[in-house]
């Protein structure tokens, strides 16, 4: 594993080396996910989103301070107009030798090959059930035959690494996690939980839905061997392997706080620098462009930030829970 840290110039006051920047293109999606968006969004005006042009430079910053992994998330990040183009541009920054997209899958049906071409080296790919009316339930619009068709597409293209994200929600899928597991087995790639985080708005019900990554793990080693292993991808996962070689992943930001190994900042589609998930410590780096910085000066206004990022989050499902944002706002 390429030590991912190791020219990073973005240290924090807690010694943490910063070396990964997931780059959100569009809060838009087509798709209603329960768990990340209200059924009616309102979504930014175009002109409080960051151009294309926008976009590759804050990636060519931070490729100049020394992160060395893009994930470019959203939103879709595939509905973005010219992300193939901005993709390309982003893959042929020299220090970036890690470029990957987190997407719902809708469009890889017609688009993996291009990614492949463009240089992206890694997808994760959100699949949460493999009931078609389920899906349909969770995603309020989404058809999982296309979805199926999409992960297929992109298995054919032979990424490095392609890894499905299944976010865990007791109510909706709890069943649904060995069939995805061996689903993953199947088509011979990764797989990670996800613990449903709180982001959406205080008093909603979905503050309490999550299921302890513990438990699940339990139960699916019940059906699987699932072997520990010290994989380490550069992100918040933990893994465990099956005897085919799969890696199971469980991304626990409830039960298990992951914020001592931190090596990730945020930007979201409107320029805002977030130092963590789990609070709304910022700066515009849009506000900053407009107004006519240097590469210069934002590479210095980065480093400064970096003094923002806070030790660790605090969610929490019994106590005051900080992060009020939607996750395709945040940039997941
Ligand atoms: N649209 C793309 C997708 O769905 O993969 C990328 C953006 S989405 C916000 C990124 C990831 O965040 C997805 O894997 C999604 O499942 C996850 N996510 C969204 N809301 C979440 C929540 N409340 N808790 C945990 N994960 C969440
Ligand atoms: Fe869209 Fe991804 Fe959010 Fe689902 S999780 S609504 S696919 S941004």
């Amino acid at each position: 594993m390429t030590d991912l840290t190791a020219n990073s110039r973005l240290i924090d006051p807690f010694g943490r080396s910063v070396s990964y920047l997931r780059l959100s293109v569009t809060d838009r999606c087509d798709l209603r996910c329960q768990y990340c968006m209200s059924e009616k969004m309102t979504f930014l005006p175009r002109d409080q989103v960051l151009s294309l042009e926008e976009l590759y430079r804050v990636a060519a910053v931070f490729e100049g301070l020394g992160v060395s992994k893009i994930r470019v998330t959203g939103g879709e990040p595939l509905i973005r107009k010219g992300v193939d183009g901005l993709l390309r541009d982003i893959g042929k920054l020299a220090g970036i030798n890690q470029l990957a997209i987190t997407t719902n899958g809708t469009q890889l049906a017609s688009r993996a090959l291009v990614l492949k071409q463009a240089g992206v080296t890694a997808l994760n790919i959100s699949l949460d059930t493999l009931d078609h009316d389920r899906f349909n339930q969770v995603t309020r619009v989404g058809s999982l035959t296309q979805v199926l068709k999409g992960i297929d597409a992109a298995c054919e293209q032979g990424f490095e690494r392609v890894r499905l994200n299944s976010v865990v929600m007791p109510d909706d899928n709890l069943d649904d996690c060995l069939d995805l597991m061996y689903f993953a087995i199947s088509k011979g790639i990764d797989i990670a939980f996800i613990e449903e985080m709180p982001l959406q708005q205080k008093g909603s019900k979905r503050q309490h839905d999550y299921v302890m990554s513990e438990r699940l793990r339990a139960y699916l080693s019940q059906h699987e061997e699932l072997r520990s292993s010290n994989i380490d991808t550069g992100g918040p996962a933990r893994y465990w392997q099956t005897s085919s070689g799969t890696r199971v992943g469980f991304i626990s930001p409830m039960s298990h706080n992951f914020c001592g190994d931190c090596n990730r900042v945020r930007v979201t589609v409107e320029g805002k620098l977030l130092l963590c998930l789990g609070n709304d410590n910022a700066i515009d780096l849009r506000a900053m462009m407009r107004d006519g910085a240097s590469d210069q000066q934002l590479r210095e206004a980065v480093i400064q930030a970096m003094q923002l990022k806070p030790e660790r989050h605090h969610f929490d499902i019994d106590n005051n829970i900080e992060v009020v944002r939607f996750m395709s706002e945040t940039g997941g």
